[in-house]
């Protein structure tokens, strides 16, 4: 993997190791997390400090009954599931959207595939293929937009981002990614509102493909 340089800004990783994002964005920095020893560190930090300060607020004294009680429900509760391990260019957060299964591309005109993992009203996750030096159509968001390269690289106004990089766009982000020449560009991109496509075909092809 090349160099991570675009990472997940501090306060995303506070809300996310407090359990505070919607879904698709959980997903996404899990898998970014999964990748990124400096994001990682600093969401273990965070999951400390939010550890330590629960433990300030509770109550002093636990009866030792309650106690019992805890340990002995810990005790009795169904292992968890097997980790689901990454594949290839899929981190492990990917791979359990994936069910474990490889992707079923849909295509979207212009050799730009899809595959949607997940929408619903917290927002929307999916994985896109860009096929080497093609833009995606230039759209604007109603939220924020997540994405994350898997495989490849895609430049767009805000620079140029690699495997492993993140780029987070606001709703006043113009912009037209195009992936880079030395191959397709395969990325996990989360939303947590529908794009705006400026475009005219584009926006008539929304409904169908809601990208
Ligand atoms: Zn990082």
């Amino acid at each position: 993997m090349s160099k991570i340089t675009h990472h997940i800004p501090e306060e995303m990783l506070r809300a996310y190791a407090a359990g505070t994002l919607p879904q698709p964005f959980a997903v996404v920095i899990a898998a970014h997390v999964s990748l990124c020893d400096a994001c990682r560190a600093a969401v273990e930090t965070e999951a400390a400090l939010g550890g330590a300060l629960l433990s300030s607020m509770a109550p002093a004294a636990v009866s030792s009954g309650a106690k019992d009680r805890l340990f002995a429900a810990l005790d009795s509760a169904p292992p968890p599931p097997p980790q689901q391990r990454g594949s290839g260019i899929f981190p492990a957060p990917v791979m359990e959207a994936l069910k474990g299964q490889p992707p079923r591309w849909k295509m979207l005109g212009g050799g730009i595939r899809q595959q949607i993992l997940s929408a619903d009203a917290e927002g929307s996750l999916r994985l896109l293929y860009i096929p080497r030096g093609r833009a995606v159509p230039e759209h604007t968001h109603g939220g924020l937009e997540l994405t994350l390269v898997l495989q490849g690289s895609f430049s767009d106004c805000e620079g140029r981002f690699g495997a492993g990089d993140v780029e987070v766009a606001s709703d006043d982000v113009d912009h037209q990614p195009m992936a880079g020449d030395e191959g397709p560009c395969i990325c996990l991109a989360a939303t947590d509102a529908p794009l705006r496509f400026r475009a005219m075909i584009p926006r008539l092809l929304q409904p169908l493909f809601r990208i």
